[in-house]
């Protein structure tokens, strides 16, 4: 017998149809055994909607008020889905965040857990009940609700797992797990059957919307086990672990492709080869609050730097103004900006133990002529800045080279 927490999103839970359906899945779950803890979020568009309506009486409500109204989303599901439970002979108890007492800091609308107390819920685990808990929110010291931020409840679930020391925790989402790239660029993309914890981060920051990223970061801090699936089809979903040795022989080089279309890239040209530049340039950037990705620098044939790097498109017309005046003041030969890129990457811990990923990677792009405006890279991924035309053609080819088409998934 073990013990599992089930966390719903929003569209597993998006009806009371579907809320019933769960209610199944997790009764069934509970007649095998199990120990059930289940996390759900307010029913798909809800969060949004109490969100439009704040909108409707101040343009910038207040971040505490924001959380009492927010997370009513979520305590609408964890009465319906005990009621549904039920009736189906399973007896279940609800908790707000609060209710656990999920004891978070006083960060309204994007607090972070301290501490959980988990007396009560094993008391109703103990007397056979399951404990239906509302993803997103907690409480801070003084007794006011606080919420998590966007996809909050993902986090949530991963934190009750560890504070209970759960088997695993399972994501219930409307994909039936991780994919080697999106399959909506790559009909041929596969499931993976597991991935690690560093991979999943690599593969969630460029773009792969599976998971909060604050959720896999709480995983593989505190070793949760972490699986993804899908409410509405059977099947074994992708493990995600921290367990990259075991299988390390098997490992293919590349895990998979990942991208990120919210790209810009910005040049100052003709700036002084002198210590401090890079500095002068790129500290007001940062003063800005404006994140910068990707940076090259080339030292051009006249002796003077040209200085190139990346930042979110949205971010692109401030970046800008901000490099205007600084070059400027470094009496720059040219300033300019262009947000038709997008930076593509493959991803993998077995880089680590295979060379000639980068060279695999250049010739794949090279064979459909596809220049490469930038390159940089870490221990587990090369990422490449290209032109925004050619990014479906890119994952493509990336995911041929590197024999993704052909994972064996089980
Ligand atoms: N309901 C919240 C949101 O939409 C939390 C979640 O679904 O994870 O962001
Ligand atoms: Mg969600």
């Amino acid at each position: 017998m073990s013990l599992i927490v089930q966390k719903y999103g929003g569209t597993s839970v998006g009806t009371t149809d579907k809320i019933k359906a769960v209610a199944e899945k997790v009764a069934k779950f509970r007649q095998q055994g199990h120990d059930v803890v289940v996390v759900v979020s307010a029913m798909s568009g809800e969060t949004n909607r109490l969100i439009g309506l704040a909108r409707e009486m101040q343009e910038e409500p207040e971040a505490r008020e924001m959380d009492v109204l927010v997370s009513t989303g979520e305590q609408v599901t964890i009465a319906l889905l005990c009621m549904a439970l039920k009736k189906l002979g399973q007896d279940a108890r609800s908790y707000t965040g609060g209710q656990v007492k999920i004891l978070t800091d006083n960060a309204h609308t994007k607090a972070r857990i301290l501490d959980i107390e988990t007396k009560a819920m094993r008391a109703d685990l103990d007397q056979g009940r399951v404990v239906v808990v509302a993803g997103f929110q907690g409480v801070e010291e003084d007794g006011n609700i606080t919420t998590l931020g966007r996809g909050g409840s993902d986090t949530t679930g991963v934190a009750l797992a560890a504070a209970l020391k759960a088997d695993e925790c399972q994501i219930y989402t409307d994909v039936d797990g991780v994919y080697t790239t999106d399959p909506r660029v790559e009909e041929k993309a596969q499931r993976l059957e597991r991935i690690t914890f560093e991979e999943m981060l690599e593969m969630a920051s460029l773009g792969s919307k599976v998971l909060q990223i604050r959720a896999v970061e709480f995983a593989g801090k505190y070793n949760v086990p972490l699986r993804v699936l899908s409410t509405f089809k059977e099947g074994p979903g992708t493990l995600i672990t921290i367990d990259e040795e075991t299988d390390t022989m098997e490992q293919p080089a590349v895990s998979g492709i990942a991208f990120n279309r919210d790209e810009a890239k910005l040049t100052i040209r003709g700036v002084p080869d002198t210590p401090g530049v890079a500095s002068k340039i790129l500290a007001p950037i940062g003063e800005a609050n404006i994140e910068v990705d990707v940076i090259v620098q080339n030292l051009s044939a006249d002796g003077t730097n040209d200085l190139t790097f990346t930042v979110h498109r949205n971010e692109l017309t401030k970046a800008k103004s901000v490099l205007q005046r600084v070059g400027d003041e470094l009496n720059a030969r040219e300033v300019s900006g262009d947000d038709s890129v997008v930076k593509v990457s493959v991803v993998g811990v077995g880089m680590r133990s295979h060379a000639g990923v980068a060279a695999t990677m250049f010739n794949a792009l090279a064979d459909e002529n596809i220049n490469i405006k930038m390159i940089t890279t870490s221990e587990i991924k090369i990422s490449v800045i290209i032109d925004e035309k050619y990014l479906e053609l890119a994952v493509r080819s990336l995911h041929s080279a590197f024999d993704l088409d052909k994972v064996e998934a089980s």
